[in-house]
């Protein structure tokens, strides 16, 4: 039931996406399988005219026709050959794995962020891009296809052949009938193999990259480390070879030993037609064409069986790629923020990672008023950045609540409350576009505003002019390549630049030095002063500048003022801010 669903399903998007090409591609296989049933007739009676001709009787006129016939036969076949392909490979292929990758892409940016902490989701996503990487879909459709030109094509020989003798066909289907067990059984063991595979390759995948992304070789080969990540490679691909070396082998066999099958079957058959030519029950040329029909039948039922097997081991992999399609994506509905709120409060928040020991937030309490600029430090692990997740919706809590206006985050439709954010992370992309598009990348619409990218650029310590906005970014694109504090800067400015009134930013500026971040974040806190803005740091240099401190320790914010009211508690942030002092002294 639910693989003819999958089958419909992928008829429905093949047809949507190829258009005219998904009903031109099958003709060819349907032309392909009639045409060798007719050659059959035709050969027959050129064989028999060519034996009544060169015994003295039968006419010239009749084997020129014979002949005429075969040859319009094959140029036919030609022309359906040609356009057929070009429909198979330009239109039904190329079109839906444009329209596959579309619809992956569209998936990957509808579910939540809280998805891709899941390694079986994760896995999930791979096989789906594997499977429209390796054409799979469009491979069903077309092997569906082949299966009814090959049914076509055979029950076309076969009767042909049963016209001679009724036993030659059962022994024709039997001795190949082993391909298809065959087949059917280790399609369905290469998929599991597959799927057992998938977390080696993802390790594989994610070592080879490593090893070749041009950060990371720089580090790699400073540190003389790139052979100990390569022999790590080198393992995790050794163990997926040999596993894969002995499915082949295991399959290769089990071909051999059907193909003597086929051939001893292939053996009687001949035997069977030779016996009814003695016997006079055959002419000359029906024993010729009884042969060619013969090794046809063979030869499709043997291509049907295959297909048959390997047609199941595509569906399953197919099935990869739906089950990722039809994930339930982040919720779009909800009630619309259509103002920001006065303020936002976070009520006994607390948050756990799937699969995770500890809470990654615990019991936050926590009130932010519109307008207030709040600095959120705290030892590496301490929850910091979790807590921006929550706050900016990406995550929901699994205690608690977060309250926008009194409205629960939850509730709201998440896409008018991003609307309100901006929020630049420590993992912040480098667009290898232009210097004005990666500014203008968070508020893409105004783009043109030349004037408010440079003046954002300037604000986040980084000077450039007209010409330099349409300059690529990037070496890797062929471009400047900036330093990773200009990146970072690059990435303030992009926040800055959003129309927002939530500025959250999840220490972006690690890359500088801390007296420099403490300048660039005071200018970023003087420009958006009228609006609501959280810093997010391990440092301590900008807390005298906000208006409210948060410390957070252990996922727990273990206390919550103003610099001078935690200065004077002397506790954790008095600790950490009396261990750094040195980084600001002149
Ligand atoms: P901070 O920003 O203060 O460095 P985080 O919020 O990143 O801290 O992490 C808080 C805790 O959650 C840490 O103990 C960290 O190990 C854990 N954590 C972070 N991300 C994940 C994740 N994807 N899966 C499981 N645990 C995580």
């Amino acid at each position: 039931m639910r693989e003819k669903r999958r089958i419909l399903d992928i008829y429905r998007i093949t047809v949507q996406s190829a258009g005219k090409d998904a009903v031109l591609a099958p003709l060819y296989y349907l032309a392909e399988g009639i045409v060798p049933a007719a050659e059959t007739l035709l050969y027959a009676g050129l064989f028999n005219e060519a034996g009544k001709f060169l015994a003295g009787g039968g006419k010239k006129e009749w084997l020129w026709a014979f002949v005429g016939m075969l040859a319009g036969l094959a140029l036919l076949r030609g022309i359906i050959t040609c356009v057929g392909s070009l429909a198979i490979n330009a239109g039904v292929y190329e079109k839906l794995t444009a329209f596959l990758k579309e619809k992956l892409a569209e998936k990957c940016a509808g579910l939540s962020l809280l998805d891709f902490e899941d390694a079986k989701i994760c896995s999930q996503c791979q096989r789906a891009e594997e499977c429209v990487k390796k054409e799979q879909i469009g491979a069903v459709y077309m092997t569906s296809i082949v299966l009814i030109s090959c049914g076509v094509s055979g029950a076309a020989s076969a009767l042909v052949l049963s016209s001679y003798s009724v036993w030659i066909v059962p022994m024709a289907l039997l001795s190949v009938l082993p391909f298809f067990a065959g087949y059917r059984l280790l399609g369905e063991k290469f998929y599991q193999l597959k799927k057992e595979q998938t977390p080696a390759r993802r390790k594989a995948d994610y070592f080879w990259e490593t090893l070749t992304a041009p950060r990371s070789v720089r580090e790699l080969r400073v540190n003389g480390a790139a052979a100990y990540i390569e022999e790590k490679w080198r393992k995790q691909n050794r163990k997926m070879e040999k596993e894969m070396y002995r499915f082949r082998c295991r399959e290769a066999a089990y071909t051999l030993a059907c193909s003597c099958l086929q051939a001893g079957g292939m053996g009687v058959s001949i035997g069977l037609t030779f016996y009814l030519s003695v016997k006079g029950l055959i002419t000359l040329g029906e024993f010729g064409a009884c042969i060619y029909a013969y090794s046809r039948l063979q030869s499709t039922a043997r291509e049907f069986f295959s297909q048959y097997g390997r047609f199941q081991e595509m569906l399953h992999f197919a099935e990869d790629y739906f089950s990722f399609i039809e994930r339930k994506e982040e919720r779009r509905g909800g009630e619309k923020l259509d103002h920001f709120p006065e303020e936002i409060v976070l009520d006994n928040v607390s948050f756990r990672y799937p699969g995770g020991k500890n809470m990654a937030v615990d019991g936050i309490h926590l009130t932010i008023r519109k307008g207030e600029s709040i600095a959120v430090v705290g030892r590496n692990g301490s929850g910091k950045t979790t807590l921006t997740r929550l706050l900016s919706g990406l995550y929901e809590p699994d205690q608690g609540r977060i309250l926008y206006g009194g409205k629960e985050l939850k509730q709201l439709n998440q896409e008018t409350v991003r609307r309100q954010i901006s929020m630049v992370t420590q993992q912040f992309v480098r667009y290898f576009l232009t210097l004005r598009e990666n500014v203008a990348i968070s508020d893409i619409g105004r783009i043109d505003c030349s004037q408010k990218i440079l003046q954002c650029l300037h604000d986040a310590g980084m000077e450039a002019d007209l010409d330099d906005l349409e300059k690529m970014a990037g070496a890797e694109a062929g471009g400047r390549e900036f330093s990773g504090g200009q990146w970072q800067r690059i990435a303030i400015a992009r926040a800055m630049f959003r129309k927002a009134e939530l500025f959250l930013l999840d220490e972006p500026t690690s890359a500088l030095d801390p007296v420099l971040e403490s300048e660039i974040l005071q200018q970023f806190l003087t420009v958006l002063k009228e609006k609501t803005c959280l810093l997010v740091s391990h440092r301590v240099g900008l807390c005298r500048y906000v208006d409210k401190i948060v410390v957070m320790k252990d996922g727990k914010a273990v206390e919550i003022g103003s610099h001078q009211e935690l200065w004077e508690r002397k506790g954790e942030y008095w600790k950490i801010y009396h261990s750094q002092s040195q980084w600001y002294r002149a």
